[in-house]
């Protein structure tokens, strides 16, 4: 049993204040896999008060070794996957394989575009020809509270930190408390890379404790969030009083619009990146708009891709998917999937229960619904599951409309062979974030959400800005 009670904090690893265990659970078997410690307020204090501290010089630090240090940082993660990987595929469910190589390696891709965007980023400019004296200076917000979710725990926090770092923020992470394990590792490797001390923070805790304690300190100058919409309100509300900078990426229910003339590939492509990460995605796919007159074959397609997907333990090599995080969520989505029975969609693949063979563990049937309408609980809630749904439509028109009439606006995604079209549904769908065609957003891009998804953008440039503040300054000296 791995035992990490300790909390990283002013560039050391420290006991907690008050001991208080909690049991990280494997996915896979239900049991223990380690035991951590949740802190409280003097922890939470302590590293905020150690980020306050290394603020001035942080900020002090010219950009390019700052840069250089992300760099550092960069080559000691790869000295890690592994370690990141078995972490990752134990505490969260994600395969071994897929832990390997798209949770570790989305990690190295953002570090890698924040190296690439902040050499480029000018953090001190002119404002123009016309106001020669004027200057805008780019400069870090400050303290940095940085709180992520368990389901691509390494993506979000090298999203969050490798912008901060380049940025001049120093930082608390307090990552999910069911996978803090991959988090502990990238600490170490912040370590390794050579930090200053106080620079970056780790204090493990819950929503209700260190995460509700970060959101309120009058010492946080900006909280960056990744999780659900639930939490991101009330850490909105709690950040309201000392009107701190408020960064969300929430939940989605994306659209995956499929006109009658999409490629073969289509249906296959949408259901399968349903599945992927257990349906644990705040992008999935997960209403699959089909137009009428392929819809009957589209809907045999689906239920037959989901019967292929198979299931299985998250530390067995090989391209099945694992279990869902934890009991809550594995009883959340049995709930969901038999709302979705009782308020009568079809059910096409899975249902409810636990896959054939597969006792224990929070195991999943890739399920597919038909014959569904947006007004249905499955078209409406974020199921956070492998489930997909279903809904026929006929015109353009009527596939925008179902597709924008949801709380959330995260990602679309449209499968068409009509370029103009492909272009004006782009333009139409309000999302951050709109992929045509199977086509991934290229490196740099930005990743966030309109409406209940959020209102910031990680990644590249975007995700850089949103850990700086704009500084006009006029009567600038020329220098
Ligand atoms: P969660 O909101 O319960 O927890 C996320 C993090 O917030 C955890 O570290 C948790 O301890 C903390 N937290 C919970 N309540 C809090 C509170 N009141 N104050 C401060 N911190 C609090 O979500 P989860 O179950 O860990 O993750 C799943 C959710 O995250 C899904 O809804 C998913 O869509 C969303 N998500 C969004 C994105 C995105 O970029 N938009 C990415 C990944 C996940």
């Amino acid at each position: 049993m791995i035992e990490k009670r300790d909390f990283y904090i002013n560039g050391e690893w420290v006991a907690p204040a008050t001991a208080n265990d909690f049991e990280v659970i494997n996915p896979s078997n239900e049991e223990a896999c380690a035991i951590i410690s949740l802190g409280d307020q003097a922890d939470t204090d302590a590293a905020v008060a150690a980020a306050k501290a290394a603020l001035p010089g942080w900020m002090a630090t010219p950009v390019e070794e700052r840069i250089a240090l992300v760099e550092k940082l960069a080559e000691v993660y790869q000295t890690r996957t592994e370690d990141l990987a078995q972490a990752m595929s134990a505490e969260m469910g994600a395969p071994i394989d897929m832990a390997r190589t798209q949770q570790v390696g989305a990690g190295a891709w953002h570090l890698m575009n924040f190296i690439k965007a902040a050499r480029k980023f000018e953090f001190e400019k002119p404002l123009g020809d016309h106001a020669p004296n004027d200057r805008i200076i780019h400069e870090a917000v400050g303290v940095a509270a940085l709180i992520t979710p368990w389901n691509w725990p390494m993506n979000q926090i090298t999203l969050k930190v490798g912008a901060a770092a380049v940025a001049g923020c120093t930082m608390v992470l307090k990552p999910s408390e069911q996978s803090p394990l991959n988090a502990m590792i990238f600490a170490e490797m912040m370590d390794e890379a050579g930090f200053p001390a106080g620079v970056f923070n780790l204090v493990n805790g819950d929503g209700l404790g260190v995460g509700s304690q970060l959101s309120a300190h009058p010492d946080v100058d900006m909280v960056s969030f990744t999780g659900s919409t639930r939490a991101g309100t009330a850490i909105s509300k709690s950040a309201a009083d000392t009107l701190k900078k408020v960064h969300l990426e929430l939940g989605g229910k994306g659209a995956n619009v499929v006109f009658d003339d999409a490629d073969d590939k289509a249906i296959k492509r949408g259901v399968l990146h349903m599945m992927n990460n257990t349906g644990q995605s705040c992008n999935a796919p997960s209403r699959m708009l089909v137009q009428r007159g392929v819809y009957d074959q589209a809907v045999e397609t689906a239920g037959q891709v989901a019967q292929m997907v198979s299931v299985g333990n998250a530390q067995e090599e090989g391209r099945h998917i694992g279990p869902v995080v934890n009991e809550l969520q594995w009883n959340k989505i049995q709930d969901l999937i038999q709302k979705g029975i009782d308020e009568g969609a079809k059910l096409v693949a899975g249902g409810t229960g636990r896959p054939d063979g597969l006792n224990k563990g929070y195991y999943i049937k890739p399920t597919v619904f038909a014959d569904a309408n947006n007004q249905m609980t499955i078209a409406r809630e974020e199921i956070f599951g492998p489930v997909l749904t279903m809904i026929p439509f006929d015109t353009e028109e009527e596939a925008v409309e179902i597709a924008n009439d949801t709380p959330y606006g995260l990602t679309n995604y449209v499968q068409t062979q009509d370029p103009q079209r492909l272009n004006r549904m782009a333009r139409t769908l309000r999302s951050g974030m709109v992929e045509m065609n199977g086509t991934s957003r290229g490196a740099g891009s930005p990743f966030g959400g309109m409406k209940q998804s959020g209102n910031g953008r990680e990644g590249g440039v975007w995700g850089l800005e949103d850990f700086l503040e704009v500084k006009a300054v006029s009567g600038w000296a020329a220098e």
